[in-house]
């Protein structure tokens, strides 16, 4: 009887890991009830009581009328009553773009035959072209020290070329002039830039991510698109886009600039326009815009449009010489030269058409502004990281096989070998992580989660990059001037964590409060039934997703146990993977269940103050991320033809995201409100204690050697970068000292043998290869080899100085003044 239990019990398992309808548990737990009632040895009356007490919860539980009346309509009525009221702008940011891979992984059951399926983004061979012509060409043009110091611009040249070559129309249509890229294409010319220059690369992003000509693109009227579309595809208009203002930063739907719907005179005639009123600030390209794109709230008192008063977040186009319309001003945003600045305008009247997509999309701004956030997102940010990740792989790696401290090369120094492995393998994740997001954009996907979670981890990755890098770097990466490739980037980095919905809103209250709602399979579909409908309708599609969403949880949760057991042994893979990366997948499809089930019983046990517990939500967010990450890294190995030269980074940042993610879930177990709970959870996540561990030094130091040797493997981590054959370019040297320095060590190996052996002295200031060709242990080509080495070398580490006035003499002077007041005070006291 007990082994009769026993089979029972593993038929709830097999039920509950396959997801079995209702009705197969109902049959085993009737099984049980016979069985528990032999081994009792219940006689007629008991076996009446406990089989009819069965049947009737059996009938509530298969019936659905049943079902509905006796038990998902009463809870259909509490959540109506514990459900909090969304206000519209929260609606229509949960509702905006679509669920793609992020929806595999809040399922649990992650389908990765389809995510394989999925081709291999490429570019086609015109957006090839124009990455090795144009962009290549502005690269070249753009030198960085002249554009952050200089003059705090790009010159006029470089405008014009970006203009000219239709940098500022990638995603405008070719039948309105623009050049009509693909996102992958986009993506990869923001990376090359940034690799190159940050005020190039910002200056070009903008025009293309979330702004005038997406939305006119979208919602724009015939006679809006056909004006103004062609002029930003030529730079003939140059655009921004203005939300932000100094009462409304991450709380944007809160702008306090309005508009009010009037009457008035313009270009001579009586015309239905808007008067408004704003004051916004940080806008990029503002400063030169000649197109300010504005959100403002648009109120119309004396229903002149519409039977509201508020309408609502309202965008409108208006040409920056209207009157009244202040613009000019300048931020200095870290020093980066990008133009970014205020403006603002008091009771500008404008004509009602200048509204995007006309009078009909009055008060539809924030719903315009959600639906198009999530592709730029996904886009113009992680690209950016990339382009300044790959960069510092290639340069920090280089530097640090050059640079020399205790006769070694110290990226060959174990502290330092660990931060560079760091860099190369976070470049490599950050690249998969680019190129598939960037797919999903092409595939049609406007992946509002997805977008969230790349814009979010790859700011932050980079910034782990670039702070890796400048320790690396030493004081070389603290003196600012031509002959630092690495200080300008470390300054300006906060920008991208800060921009497009800051780092700690974006972790802590979209990734996963907007994921829980719009990835879940069923959470959405629970909150419309009990909000947006009404009667046999609601009742029908809340006990359909209840009792869904009740067996979504519970096969998770054995899932997560089983394959917690099994240490994932027998969790999904898919059918074309590489057999070294096969167990990823597993951990993967282990981490999706466990995330499932934790994600549902949050929510039942915290409800609506989940939103308020971002510490909770932030690291649930977490997981989600890692798994995103993870899958982009293996499907990238995948679709590059399994490199094995690559592994290593697959290794290393896989290992490293897993490991992120069971931590997360474990600080979430450890700050969990029900402890008796948490204690279950953890038993059923973990029943083997946690099986994660960080990355291998093994493996830290083989992505270290990828960043250190010339070579493939070097090159395709670098692929997005330009590379600089300009021999003034700081960039250029250092790789030519790069190159010399590896073909040089033979020659060092002699040189060490020689005055191990008393051969050769070496002393400061002796030119020992010159000594070395006359005792003959060198030939004159390697002296002259070592020679050449040896003056790149010094050129590399050598940095700026600068006059005491650094070149401004009338600022100097006019400070003289306070200078020698100042010494005479001090002189007194
Ligand atoms: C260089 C630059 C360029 C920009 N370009 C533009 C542009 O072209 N157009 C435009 O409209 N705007 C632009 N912005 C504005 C940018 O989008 C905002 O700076 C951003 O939204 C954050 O607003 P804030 O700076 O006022 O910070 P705040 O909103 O004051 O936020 C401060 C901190 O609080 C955190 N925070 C806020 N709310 C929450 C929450 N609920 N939960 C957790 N944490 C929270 C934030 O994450 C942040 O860390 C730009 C900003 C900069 C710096």
């Amino acid at each position: 009887m007990l082994g009769w239990i026993i089979g029972v019990v593993a038929a709830f398992v097999v039920l509950g890991y396959f997801r079995m309808a209702i009705i197969w548990w109902t049959l085993a737990a009737a099984l049980l009830a016979a069985c528990l009632s032999a081994i009792a040895g219940f006689g007629f009356t008991a076996n009446v009581v406990l089989f009819g007490a069965f049947a009737v919860v059996a009938l509530a539980l298969n019936v659905p009328p049943l079902r509905r009346a006796l038990i998902t309509n009463r809870i259909l009525a509490v959540y109506r009553r514990i459900l909090p009221d969304m206000s519209p702008t929260e609606k229509e940011a949960i509702d905006a773009g679509t669920v793609w891979w992020d929806g595999d992984l809040f399922s649990g059951r992650p389908d990765w035959n389809r995510l394989l399926a999925t081709p291999a983004p490429r570019l086609t061979a015109e957006e090839q072209a124009f990455l090795d012509g144009p962009v290549e060409e502005l690269c070249a043009m753009c030198d960085d020290w002249e554009i952050t110091h200089e003059r705090y611009d790009l010159p006029p040249h470089v405008w014009q070329f970006i203009k000219e070559k239709g940098f500022l129309g990638m995603i405008i249509p070719r039948k309105f002039g623009g050049l009509g890229f693909s996102a992958l294409a986009h993506s990869a010319v923001i990376t090359r830039l940034s690799s190159r220059s940050n005020a190039a690369a910002v200056s070009v992003m903008v025009p293309n991510s979330l702004g005038p000509a997406e939305l006119l693109l979208h919602y724009g009227t015939d006679e809006q698109k056909n004006h103004y579309l062609p002029r930003l595809a030529k730079g003939q208009e140059i655009p921004c886009f203005a939300l932000t203002s100094p009462e409304a930063g991450s709380d944007a739907a809160s702008i306090p600039d309005y508009g009010v719907v009037c009457k008035g005179i313009w270009q001579g005639k009586e015309t239905l326009g808007m008067r408004v009123t704003w004051d916004k600030r940080y806008i990029t390209l503002g400063p030169v815009a000649t197109l300010l794109g504005l959100a403002f709230r648009l109120y119309d008192p004396e229903k002149l449009l519409s039977s509201e008063t508020d309408l609502g977040i309202t965008c409108a186009l208006v040409p920056t010489g209207t009157p009244g319309v202040n613009i000019g001003r300048r931020h200095l945003p870290l020093n980066g030269a990008f133009q970014n600045g205020p403006n603002s305008g008091k009771d500008v009247f404008m004509p009602i058409d200048w509204i995007i997509g006309g009078a009909d999309y009055a008060g539809k701004g924030w719903m315009m502004l959600m639906n198009c956030l999530a592709a730029g997102r996904a886009i113009s940010l992680p690209a950016s990281s990339v382009g300044g990740a790959q960069a510092l792989v290639r340069t920090t790696g280089a530097y640090a096989r050059v640079r020399e401290q205790f006769r070694t090369p110290i990226g060959k120094l174990e502290g330092v070998e660990e931060a560079l492995g760091r860099i190369a393998a976070n470049a490599y994740l950050m690249e998969a992580t680019r190129v598939m997001t960037a797919g999903a954009v092409d595939a049609g996907e406007k992946p509002s989660v997805i977008s969230a979670i790349a814009k979010y981890h790859m700011t932050e990755r980079a910034r782990q990059c670039v702070n890796d890098s400048m320790d690396i770097h030493g004081g070389k990466g603290i003196c600012l001037g031509p002959n630092n490739w690495v200080g300008r980037g470390y300054q300006v980095l906060p920008v991208g964590i800060t921009v497009e919905g800051a780092n700690i809103l974006t972790r802590t209250l979209i990734i996963f409060g907007q994921g829980a709602i719009r990835c879940h399979p069923y959470v959405l579909r629970e909150m419309r039934a009990a909000k947006e409908m009404q009667g046999k309708e609601a009742s029908i599609e809340f006990d359909d997703a209840l009792t869904s969403h009740i067996g979504h949880t519970l096969s998770n949760g054995i899932r997560a146990f089983v394959f917690g057991l099994t240490r994932a042994a027998f969790a999904p893979t898919p059918d074309l993977a590489s057999p070294e990366i096969k167990h990823y997948y597993r951990h993967v499809s282990r981490l999706s269940a466990a995330f499932a089930f934790l994600a549902d019983v949050s929510m039942l046990a915290m409800g609506g103050a989940l939103k308020r517990k971002e510490k909770i939500s932030g690291r649930l967010g977490d997981v989600l991320s890692m798994m995103y990450l993870v899958s982009a890294t293996l499907k990238h190995y995948e679709d590059q033809g399994s490199i094995r030269e690559d592994l290593p980074l697959v290794r290393w940042s896989v290992r490293d995201a897993l490991y992120h993610a069971q931590n997360a879930i474990d600080q979430v177990l450890s700050n969990f409100p029900v402890k008796a709970l948490a204690t279950l959870l953890r038993w059923a996540i973990f029943p083997m204690g946690a099986p994660f561990r960080p990355p291998l030094d093994s493996r830290n130091h083989e992505c270290a050697r990828l960043a250190l040797e010339p070579g493939l493997a070097r090159d395709r981590l670098t692929t997005g970068v330009f590379v600089s054959k300009n021999e003034n370019d700081a960039t250029c040297v250092l790789e030519e000292a790069f190159l010399a320095t590896v073909a040089c060590e033979p020659i060092d190996r002699k040189l060490r043998e020689a005055v191990k052996t008393g051969k050769l002295e070496a002393h400061p200031g002796i030119d020992i290869a010159a000594s070395a060709r006359e005792k003959n242990v060198l030939t004159a080509e390697e002296c002259a080899q070592w020679q050449r080495k040896e003056a790149l070398r010094k050129n590399v580490i050598k940095v700026d100085d600068f006059p005491q006035d650094f070149g401004r003499a009338e600022i100097v002077e006019k400070l003289a003044g306070e200078k020698s007041h100042f010494s005479s005070a001090a002189k007194a006291a």
